[in-house]
């Protein structure tokens, strides 16, 4: 469930940096130099706080834009310290849906109620996706063997 900027992120943030630069170019003008030393402090201040948002989005999970704009109130320092405070909102289960590449977590716990079955030799239960109940030898790791009886399963005699 990757979240990436949508447009209206872009030409909403467009909008605000041109609304707040117009207002910085209404204050006082004192000198070509001084300008064009404003101009290049306010664009270096706009690529940290737009560096927040892109973190933000990527690899905290969080909104691109929203803590862009955070970045631009708050400074970009401020808003890292509080990126990093309030961390990825992800939690240990939408990690594995990550990991697993499964959307949904009603698709894990399908896929691990597939899993379930009872071994025909003692009748121990165990899970073919997350091997519990099952064991396999270090060096032969495809093998899957009961924990109960210690025989090995036969995974294609399993489905019916
Ligand atoms: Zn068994």
């Amino acid at each position: 469930m990757s979240k990436s900027p949508k447009w209206q992120s872009y030409v909403f943030l467009i909008t605000f940096i041109v609304i707040l630069a117009s207002q910085i170019s209404r204050l006082a003008w004192p000198s070509a130099q001084e300008t064009l030393t404003r101009v290049f402090l306010v664009s270096i201040y706009f690529a940290l706080c737009l560096l927040v948002g892109l973190a933000a989005g990527r690899t905290f999970h969080r909104s691109f834009a929203g803590w862009t704009v955070l970045a631009l109130f708050f400074t970009p320092f401020t808003a890292v310290i509080f990126l990093v405070v309030a961390g990825s909102p992800l939690t240990a289960y939408d990690q594995v849906c990550k990991d697993r590449d499964v959307e949904t977590k009603a698709a894990i716990a399908d896929e691990e109620y597939q899993g379930e079955h009872v071994c025909p030799l003692c009748g121990n239960s165990f899970n073919l996706v997350t091997h519990r109940g099952l064991h396999s030898p270090d060096d032969e790791p495809w093998r899957l063997i009961c924990e109960q009886c210690d025989r090995e399963i036969d995974v294609d005699a399993l489905d019916e």
